[in-house]
């Protein structure tokens, strides 16, 4: 792990010495985007023709599972993500599992979870929510699944593409002041609902008259 003094915000970090551990680290944003979609729609296939579920009992289950995924991606990057290590072990692994990103937050191969350790996890939550909610689990997890897949795409898209000049810049300015000024705040990305509801909520001015830019308080 080689951890620069102050962020690089540009270049790559290093996660692992092992070079096939460190390749393993990175991937093109297209795979897991790929891979989530085929998934999703494979349990919603699944739901529908092997297990009958309705059109509309798929539909809501599946914006139910988007929906909380919302919510879960919120706490994992509060207290996952941005946990507080006691131990030398702890911040090793909290590095590189995030601080690596507010280092190089730039790098593109690592704007995703490794897709390896995101099945391993998308499995987790199967067995979680088939243990909860038997077979409503498939129209549910589509819906989870694509939440991801969507969080994804606003994660890669606010870091990689220019502020677009419509009602999503709000989106890039959120993710920029939790990444540049304010890490303690605006830990949602896909939508800043839950930074309202949990009152992590970034104090922003109004935008300014001639720039439009948003500006977080000194
Ligand atoms: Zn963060
Ligand atoms: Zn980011």
């Amino acid at each position: 792990m080689t951890r620069p003094k102050r962020p690089k915000y540009k270049g790559s970090g290093r996660v692992f010495k092992n070079p096939f551990l460190e390749r393993l680290t990175k991937t093109h944003i297209a795979v897991p985007l790929v891979l989530f979609t085929i998934i999703s729609c494979c349990l919603v296939y699944y739901g529908i023709i092997e297990k009958g579920f309705s059109t509309p009992v798929m539909v809501l289950l599946f914006i139910t599972g988007a929906f909380v995924f919302t919510l879960i991606e919120y706490l994992f990057h509060r207290y996952i993500y941005h946990i507080k290590p006691h131990t030398h072990t702890l911040e090793s692994m909290s590095y590189k599992m995030h601080g690596i990103h507010h280092d190089y937050p730039k790098d593109k191969q690592r704007l995703a979870m490794p897709p390896v350790l995101a099945l391993i996890v998308a499995t987790f939550f199967f067995i979680l929510y088939r243990a909860i909610m038997g077979d409503y689990v498939f129209g549910f997890l589509a819906g989870f699944l694509m939440g991801y897949t969507l969080y994804l795409t606003v994660h890669y898209s606010v870091h990689i593409f220019k502020v677009p000049n419509n009602f999503l810049k709000t989106l890039w300015y959120h993710h920029a002041i939790h990444h540049y000024r304010q890490p303690n705040k605006a830990f949602g990305v896909s939508s800043p609902f839950w930074d309202h509801v949990f009152g992590t909520m970034p104090e922003l001015r109004k935008p300014d008259t001639k720039t439009g830019e948003y500006i977080d308080k000194e």
